[in-house]
């Protein structure tokens, strides 16, 4: 396929707000894509190259891109600088360079996705001495291919700085709307009402009562995606077997699926209303979740962002190994980390381990995790998402040898007894837990969504996780730092929205960070190129954080670095990848930010290693908080 053709519907989605109108256009180019070229199209439609667990980037920051664009315009580095000074936006300078540069592009390939995907993955494979140049001169060679709006999206994909709201919801509808067969849409492109027809087969799909047909037809798309995370791998089934064949996708243990995520109930009344009578109450502990899976004697883990975390936990493996009964399974469960004298720590303490490449032993010695194992997936080839919570919580009963420090199974109280419930949550409380879970003994396990099946009370407000999109250089005793950090909620869409700014709850921290790190095993040489020096701030920041739990300046600085999109004198603005956990006083309405929220007094609490900007807070979830409020 033409890149052209990609770039064409990004052209039109920037153009509307309308979501049925951006799920048009995102069908329409669906349709004409190939089987094989299904998976590309997806991962770029949302300014991607690789799936969303997938840690590996292209480490491209601006000043790399500033070189590419030099090259293939034939300007100095100096210039092209300029120009970005001047708009702050180097997808524009792209646009503009390159339409100044017309002869050259009359002799150069048309650019298909195959070309660019394939460029942009080898840059997430380049390291070590040379990759700046070697990146700059792949990157170049795109740009002196492309039109001057391809250019512009190109550097926009490279930057992952799209500008292009695509949510996965539209991604959803669009596979709904162009790969379901026997599903017939009336849609103009442009209006805010559509129109569907079923053919007798899908009729026979849903619920003969059911009132939105079409809603149904959604769900098993979505809960196909839910299990496999990939829309390329559901549109291949689609294509190939129809909905039927979605209806047959199962967990495979060895591949991660998402995780449920629990509502939050107003106070003890609220929670038996919503799970109902009796119910089920457990401890939740303020770790990070992990989902275990066990296949052919191998254990794997996954964050809730499903990014693979094997390495970095060897003794979470060896617990597993050791006191869990069977061969192949998937346990859902929450790691929390203790300290010397066996006082559970709260988050911020073990999150460095998540993203730990160095000397993995002996931090696992230090900041050890005790896997507080609370429900249970699959098991020996079979599927217990459909199996109620109480037989679940049996199983997991009967498969684990509990040993203190190592792994437990959540604390658990069956009860119809507000009191004797109520109780528990205090012990909860007393115990440093942050609150409890309540959860309908009969629910079934509903992976990513937000449903009644369980929900959670802890007495504080609820913390908001923010992507800090920008940030002012600090003045006075806080010059050099970054200290004033710009932070963004999210919509449906994947847009991302100002909510404000936070400098308060840092640490002003300098000393620890460099002797320490220049000998941990396999740090790279500082001197050398520019990819090197990023992996080896990424070790400092490893061991600032050691010796404090509170986030520091210096190492929000360091994070925020090498993720630098545009600058001027006051600050940065940068890629949204950089998630915090946030209290506040107060949400209030404010004209000032694109969210039309702002925070009264907000802090930052910590760094959520664990969450991707997928799963920061939403903005309809922040209002619901404001309504609430009053
Ligand atoms: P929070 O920030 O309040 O932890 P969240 O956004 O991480 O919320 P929710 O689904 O809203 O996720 O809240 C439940 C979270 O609590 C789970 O994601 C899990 O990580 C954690 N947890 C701790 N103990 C339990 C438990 N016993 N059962 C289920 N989840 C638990």
């Amino acid at each position: 396929m033409d890149y052209k053709k990609l770039v064409e519907v990004y052209e039109n989605i920037s153009k509307t707000s309308k979501r049925l109108s951006k799920t048009y256009y995102v069908s329409e180019l669906l349709k004409k894509t190939k089987d094989d070229e299904i998976e590309k199209v997806l991962l770029l439609l949302n300014g991607r190259i690789h799936p969303a667990w997938d840690k590996s980037d292209m480490g491209v920051a601006a000043k790399l891109v500033i070189k590419a664009l030099a090259l293939a315009s034939g300007l100095s580095s100096d210039k092209v600088e300029k120009e970005w000074k001047k708009t702050g936006d180097l997808g524009i300078v792209a646009y503009n360079l390159m339409q100044n540069k017309k002869q050259a592009t009359l002799f150069s390939e048309k650019l298909s996705v195959e070309k660019v995907f394939a460029d942009l993955r080898k840059l997430s494979k380049i390291s070590g001495h040379g990759a700046v140049d070697t990146k700059t001169k792949i990157i170049s060679g795109l740009l002196s291919s492309a039109s001057n709006v391809e250019a512009q999206y190109i550097v926009r994909t490279v930057l992952e700085d799209m500008r292009v709201g695509i949510g996965d919801g539209t991604v959803r509808d669009s596979i709904v709307w162009s790969s379901v067969e026997g599903l017939k849409i009336n849609y103009d492109g442009d209006g805010n009402k559509f129109d569907y027809e079923l053919s007798d087969d899908l009729l026979q799909l849903v619920p003969e009562d059911s009132k939105n047909k079409y809603a149904n037809i959604v769900e098993i798309i979505q809960d196909a995606y839910n299990i496999t995370n990939e829309f390329a791998e559901v549109v291949q089934i689609l294509r190939k077997d129809g909905v039927n064949g979605l209806l047959k996708v199962d967990v495979s243990v060895g591949k991660p699926i998402k995780v449920m995520l629990y509502p939050k109930a107003k106070d003890m009344e609220d929670a038996f209303r919503i799970v109902g009578k009796p119910a089920a109450f457990e401890y939740k502990y303020d770790g990070f979740r992990i989902q275990a899976h066990k296949k052919n004697g191998k254990v794997m883990l996954f964050t809730r962002r499903l990014e693979n975390v094997t390495n970095q936990f060897p003794d979470i493996v060896k617990a597993i190994s050791e006191n869990v009964k069977g061969d192949d399974f998937i346990l859902d469960s929450e790691a929390v980390g203790f300290d010397k004298n066996g006082k559970y720590l709260p988050f911020q303490s073990i999150s460095q381990r998540i993203k730990r490449k160095y000397d993995i032993e002996r931090v696992a010695k230090e900041y050890p995790v005790e896997l507080n194992v609370f429900d249970i997936l699959a098991k020996e080839g079979k599927n217990l998402l459909k199996m109620g919570f109480l037989k679940r919580r049996k199983l997991i009963e009967c498969m684990i040898k509990e040993e203190d420090k190592k792994i437990i199974l959540a604390r658990q109280l069956i009860t119809d007894d507000i009191e004797k419930a109520l109780d528990f949550y205090q012990e909860a409380l007393k115990a440093g837990e942050e609150g409890v879970m309540g959860k309908n003994l009969e629910g079934i396990y509903k992976p990513g969504a937000r449903v009644g099946y369980g929900v959670k009370l802890k007495p504080t407000m609820e913390n908001l996780d923010l992507v800090i999109v920008g940030a002012e250089w600090g003045k006075g005793k806080r010059s050099g730092w970054l200290s004033s950090f710009h932070i963004a909620c999210r919509d449906d869409d994947g847009n991302l929205l100002d909510i404000g700014k936070v400098g308060t709850g840092i640490k002003e921290l300098v000393q620890e960070v460099i002797e320490d790190s220049s000998d941990a095993e396999g740090v790279p040489n500082k001197d050398s190129d520019e990819s090197k020096v990023e992996d080896s701030s990424e070790e400092k920041v490893e061991v600032a954080k050691e010796d404090n739990n509170r986030v520091t300046f210096t190492q929000l600085t360091e994070l925020l670095k090498p993720l630098v999109i545009e600058e001027d004198n006051n600050g940065v603005k940068v890629k949204p990848e950089i998630v915090i956990e946030i209290s506040y006083e107060e949400i209030q309405k404010s004209s000032k930010y694109s969210s039309g929220y702002a925070l009264r007094f907000p802090r930052v609490l910590r760094i959520r290693e664990d969450r991707a900007v997928i799963d920061i807070s939403t903005i309809d979830f922040i209002e619901d908080l404001y309504f609430e409020q009053k």
